[in-house]
């Protein structure tokens, strides 16, 4: 199946577009994200200056954009650096102030030549009476001619103008061509939507404020194609995966009733629910596709391990995968006890096995002689083959994609899949990165856990902090303590975290370091000696995200906080709280803070709960801050904007789901147009299944 002949234009390389050489070329490719015509045309206006409107300076009213033919009377530097520039310039009508805040000198002299004419475009306001424009557009008198009388404004990186940009749009707008409709023809009509050719000319062409929010129809119909070719992705891969035949697991609970047995507490009712769903997906003959989603220590792992158990209770292997070498090893710490009480024959594998060792590892999973595997994503590489693998576990942390998901549903026979997730994720969301799978929630913790009391801290009292510390430490307190993100460089995070580990290292002694760039023994052995109480104190950069469990730690402190995304506070802030005493989280945070990082402070002393902070997460970031979702591993989308669109994506999921249940392959007409929607959007993976049948 190749791509249409209708997408080449669009998927030609932007140097072919007018404006765009080999060296402004790379300047757009980092501005749109991508080196093609399409990607442009993805990038959308932000806001337009609208010349149509062009009174005389005497009849301009206030609030609205105005366009007027001027000449520059008089230029009146600041005086102070804080105060503005100010230009006068006149028509016959009367005069009018151009204000310049924070602006370079030389270059306002250049735009506005004394005694020249200038055409200037913004909005009218009042300043003690008289009219004036704060950083009006400024144009040429000779450029009246090229002028748009709307010209759409663009997000811009250094070196590239609205100009430049515009001309690039233009020629891109070219190469658009009507398209086969792939959109439903009553949920098109029912809301007014456009044909998708006309939508992105008029995306681009925006004649009203209006027509800038995403709630607008035409940007709501490229929202809703972006969010249905992911769901339709996720739905052919789920279809795909179903199709190869599951097996029914139904263990005789020989090992189930000793490890319930042997634990020292009762299960959540929340753990005890999603078991059920387990049981039964297990026990049914087609494959399990489950997603676990459930906070920081709200008991997965006894879940995990239960179900294995059932895997193993019939003969089959079972394998558990964490995304790092840590959360592997820890996984394999915390199951041990438990399974060699059994008798259930373990094995660790991770990329640090290597020669012998791992051989002996790889004989006994291919022999079966390993019942349970636990380890990182290498146990899932090409060369490892299992004996029987009945059910796979990963535990995800949003680290792996859906093709790590789906490479392992190679390895066995209809192995039923579980993916564990700890960070709650807004319902939305989960849709984006999971599609349809099927959802259990452990949505309450187990009992017996204090609340952990949250402070905010300035910097400044981070002394005095540290004195109540040592009171802490001398009673017994582990304690936590994460350094800032300075840059997204490890480097200089690095150094940063260095440079407060030895001031708390001659402070307190027994103090260790992990960061990023360790060798993950090196980083494990720090680690195992906090855990053993060797260290009481554990200075780290955020690698203790991944959740490692200490349950003597109970204090964490977060420095800059301020600089951490909600979510991500609040995994770090689940590292304590484990255990039966009182646990402390201080955020130090450097201000005067902004509006977001205000209310994202007060959220996290507000509450715990994991799914309330995850949509004020959302909420918060709305499409504009990709970097927390970009740090998470879910996918980012260019025009739609999650925090107004979730009820497209909704539609599209349900959407997506009729569809593969009528027409599996994309057959029909609207098959077909759906297939051009997914090379679109370069659904590569979803447009290879259709391929290979
Ligand atoms: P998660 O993997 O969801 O972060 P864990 O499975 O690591 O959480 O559980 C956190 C801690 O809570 C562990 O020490 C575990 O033994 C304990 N735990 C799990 N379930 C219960 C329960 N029902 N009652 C009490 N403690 C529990
Ligand atoms: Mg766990």
């Amino acid at each position: 199946m190749a791509r249409p002949f209708d997408l080449d234009a669009l998927f030609r390389a932007l140097t072919t577009l007018p404006g765009v050489g080999p060296r402004n070329g790379k300047l757009f490719e980092k501005l749109i994200g991508g080196p093609k015509v399409l990607d442009l045309l993805f990038h959308l206006p932000v806001d337009f200056i609208d010349r149509r409107f062009s009174p005389k300076v005497s009849d301009a009213p206030a609030g609205r954009i105005a366009t007027m033919e001027l000449t520059v009377i008089e230029h009146l530097p600041n005086p102070r650096r804080n105060l503005p520039y100010r230009v006068k310039a006149r028509d016959e009508s009367g005069v009018i102030t151009l204000t310049f805040f924070h602006a370079n000198k030389d270059w306002i002299q250049k735009q506005l030549p004394d005694r020249e004419k200038v055409i200037v475009s913004g909005k009218v306001e009042f300043y003690q009476g008289n009219p004036q424009m704060v950083h009006p557009d400024i144009a040429k008198p000779e450029e009246r001619e090229t002028l748009e009388t709307i010209e759409p404004i663009y997000p811009l990186t250094a070196g590239l103008t609205n100009k430049t940009v515009r001309k690039a749009m233009h020629g891109a707008l070219g190469f658009v061509q009507k398209l086969p409709e792939w959109l439903d023809e009553s949920y098109k009509t029912k809301h007014q939507w456009a044909d998708w050719h006309k939508a992105i000319e008029q995306v681009h062409t925006p004649e009203s404020e209006k027509e800038l929010y995403p709630e607008s129809p035409v940007r709501q119909r490229l929202a809703y194609d972006e969010l249905l070719a992911n769901q339709l992705t996720l739905s052919l891969v789920r279809h795909r995966q179903r199709r190869i035949n599951g097996r029914s697991f139904e263990g005789d609970g020989s090992l189930r009733g000793p490890f319930r047995e042997n634990l020292p507490f009762e299960l959540t009712g929340a753990q005890e629910r999603a078991l059920n769903d387990i049981n039964t997906d297990m026990a049914e003959p087609a494959r399990m596709l489950r997603l676990l989603q459930g906070d920081v220590g709200s008991g997965k792992t006894v879940v995990a391990a239960l179900a294995m158990l059932n895997a193993v209770e019939t003969g089959a292997q079972a394998a558990l995968m964490a995304p790092t070498e840590i959360l592997a090893r820890q996984h394999a710490e915390t199951l041990r006890p438990m399974l060699d009480a059994l008798g259930v024959h373990h094995v660790t594998l991770t990329g640090r096995d290597k020669g012998k060792t791992r051989e002996t590892l790889l004989q006994q999973i291919r022999s079966g002689a390993a019942q349970v595997i636990i380890g990182t994503h290498a146990i899932f590489q090409d060369t490892i083959e299992f004996s029987d693998l009945g059910l796979a576990v990963i535990d995800e942390q949003h680290r792996f994609g859906v093709h790590q998901r789906l490479s392992l549903s190679s390895k066995g026979r209809g192995t039923d899949v579980l993916v564990m997730t700890a960070t709650p994720i807004p319902r939305t969301l989960t849709l984006t990165a999971y599609g349809d799978m099927d959802v259990s929630r452990l949505d309450e913790k187990p009992p017996g856990r204090k609340p952990v009391e949250t402070l905010l801290i300035p910097n400044e009292k981070i002394d005095s902090m540290i004195d109540g510390l040592e009171r802490k430490i001398k009673d017994g307190a582990r304690v936590y303590w994460v350094c800032p993100l300075v840059e997204e460089s490890e480097v200089l995070d690095l150094a940063a975290a260095e440079e407060r580990f030895d001031i708390l290292r001659y402070r307190f002694g027994k103090v260790g370091l992990v960061h990023g760039r360790m060798k993950p023994q090196e980083k494990d052995e720090v680690m195992q000696r906090f855990a053993s109480g060797e260290l009481d104190m554990l200075v780290a950069t955020t690698v203790i995200e991944v959740g490692v469990n200490v349950p003597e730690a109970t204090i964490m402190v977060i420095e800059h906080a301020e600089r951490f995304g909600l979510s991500q506070l609040h995994q770090l802030r689940g590292r304590v709280g484990r255990g039966g005493d009182q646990s402390y989280c201080f955020l130090a945070y450097s201000g005067p803070l902004g509006e977001t990082a205000k209310e994202r402070l007060s959220v996290m002393r507000e509450t715990e709960d994991g799914f309330l902070i995850a949509e004020k997460d959302l909420k918060l970031r709305g499409g504009g801050d990709i970097l927390g979702v970009k740090q998470s591993g879910l996918p980012q989308f260019k025009l739609a904007d999650l925090s107004v669109h979730g009820e497209l994506l909704a539609a599209a999921r349900d959407d997506a789901r009729l569809i593969i249940e009528k027409d599996p392959d994309l057959e029909s007409e609207r098959g077909q147009a759906l297939t051009t929607l997914l090379y679109l959007f370069e659904r590569d993976q979803a447009i290879q299944y259709l391929r290979s049948g």
